[in-house]
């Protein structure tokens, strides 16, 4: 599970995330919404500290990221982060963009890394496609593979930044229909996403930015179906 408590984020002088607490059960999917600019990027950044926060705390899976003492290499490896970019090895077959992470990073043997790269592979519907390289592949497959990839890491906690925001409209689907069959499984999940109709269907709880503060987080069809605040109805308005 994830929890932040009164972080802070600034950049130089522009005071970006201004004390967000938010609290992500185990199994727990959350929808992040909220206009450009809003912080909601930086804050999945600040959950696994590609970011380090101005103020406040980020604890995953009980751990205090935050921490100065904390062993943030091994604390970064329980959580998976899926871009809007794939960042997929361009020079390396599917495989080795799933094996070679693992080997690196979790000093797994060749063999197992193999083994749980084409079990992932399978999993994300793309088994046939393990000799290729990305370039061969539609944008859908290669965002997939980077789903794949994050996966064989066994993360306990997936992070999600605008999955499909890159891709063609008809190969959004495919990407959506994956990250449903990870929330049915039980993984706890922060997605940054337009999708309303998987933020409705798939997220437990929804989350409104905006101005770097959470305005509202509430089920989805209290947040989406029946905004409390100005600010909220406005955004929405402007989507549909
Ligand atoms: P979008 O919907 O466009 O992706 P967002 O809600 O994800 O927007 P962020 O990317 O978190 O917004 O950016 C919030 C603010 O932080 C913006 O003003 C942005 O310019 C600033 N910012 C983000 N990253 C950096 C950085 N590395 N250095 C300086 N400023 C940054
Ligand atoms: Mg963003």
């Amino acid at each position: 599970e994830i929890r932040v408590s009164r972080l802070h984020k600034s950049f130089g002088d522009n005071h970006v995330l201004r004390g967000i607490d938010l609290e992500i059960g185990q199994g727990e999917v959350v929808c992040v919404i909220g206009p450009s600019g809003s912080g909601k990027s930086t804050l999945l950044r600040c959950v696994n500290l590609l970011e380090g926060p101005t103020e406040g705390q980020v604890f995953v899976g009980g751990i205090e990221l935050t921490d100065p003492d904390v062993d943030i290499d091994a604390a970064r490896r329980r959580i998976g982060m899926v871009f809007q970019q794939f960042n997929l090895f361009p020079h390396l077959t599917v495989t080795e963009n799933l094996t070679l992470p693992q080997r690196r990073v979790l000093r797994r043997g060749k063999a197992e890394a193999a083994k749980v790269a084409a079990r992932n592979l399978e999993r994300v519907g793309l088994a046939e496609k393990a000799d290729a390289y990305p370039a061969s592949l539609s944008g859908g497959q290669q965002q997939r593979v980077a789903i794949a990839r994050a996966l064989a890491m066994g993360p306990e906690v997936m992070l999600f930044d605008e999955p499909t925001s890159a891709l063609d409209p008809e190969l959004v689907g495919d990407v959506l229909a994956v990250m449903r069959m990870l929330a049915d499984e039980g993984m706890t999940m922060m997605v940054v996403t337009h999708e309303m109709t998987f933020a409705r269907e798939v997220a437990d709880r929804v989350v409104f930015m905006d101005g770097g503060v959470i305005v509202e987080d509430g089920t989805p069809e209290r947040v989406i179906g029946a905004p409390r605040h100005e600010r909220t109805r406005h955004f929405l308005s402007r989507l549909l």
